[in-house]
């Protein structure tokens, strides 16, 4: 069964967020590679972004750079029966320059007044990768910190190519390459259909079920890329 990373699709007509500084005080630098150790304490904090486009929360709400989520009740209700999978709240904040602003579409007060419902989505399971069938390579090992870095190649991916004629940036999607990517074994992480895996702590993952089931549920807001199978 292929499996996918859950992304933001970076659709303009959903109304952007960033994260907010909810870190542990206490952040030490490495030395030897610069790694930071700092942890994310909760609440998630997100501040919605003020565009000129209008705003409409999508079901997947993405503050950061696809390691972190906030879902919908409809998104919740379809990923509920996870057992690997918890739920966490998260405070939500507008920005200054979009707190006046109204639109044909929801206001971004109104948007605030909306998001009590929303939930963080957090991913408990770990699955094991196949490292030496999969396309990943080690590129940091600090033997200061314990730091240990993943690249992982082959997978689907956006790209941006910049177009000097039009002067635009242009969103690009990458297939997977045949045969690489991620090959994670088949486990009790797997079988619920969400799970990260180690060495990309970063990638919240799914199977194709999973995506499937967001899919017929019409939830908005969020893309697959095809990062490898389970074996
Ligand atoms: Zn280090």
């Amino acid at each position: 069964m292929r499996i996918f990373r859950l992304s933001d699709p970076r659709n303009p007509d959903y109304t952007r967020a960033i994260r907010l500084g909810s870190w542990s005080a206490e952040s030490v630098v490495c030395q030897a590679c610069g790694a930071i150790t700092q942890t994310r304490v909760p609440p998630l904090q997100i501040e919605y972004v003020a565009e000129r486009r209008a705003s409409i929360r999508g079901d997947f709400v993405w503050p950061g750079f696809d390691d972190d989520v906030a879902l919908s009740p409809s998104a919740q209700s379809v990923l509920d029966g996870c057992s690997v999978i918890g739920w966490g709240r998260v405070e939500v904040s507008v920005d200054r320059k979009s707190r006046g602003r109204s639109s044909r579409r929801a206001s971004a007060g109104d948007l605030l007044k909306d998001s009590s419902d929303l939930r963080e989505l957090i991913v408990l399971g770990r699955a094991t990768v196949d490292i030496g069938r999969s396309s990943i390579r080690l590129s940091l090992a600090c033997n200061q910190c314990g730091a240990r870095r993943y690249d992982l190649e082959g997978v689907e991916r956006f790209t941006v190519d910049w177009d000097p004629r039009t002067r635009t940036a242009l969103r690009k999607r990458l297939s997977r390459a045949t045969g690489q990517g991620l090959f994670v074994y088949a486990s009790e992480p797997t079988q619920f259909g969400v799970f990260r895996v180690q060495e990309l702590p970063a990638c919240i993952l799914c199977t194709e079920s999973v995506r499937s089931s967001i899919e017929t549920a019409g939830l908005t807001n969020v893309a697959f890329l095809e990062y490898g199978e389970l074996v």
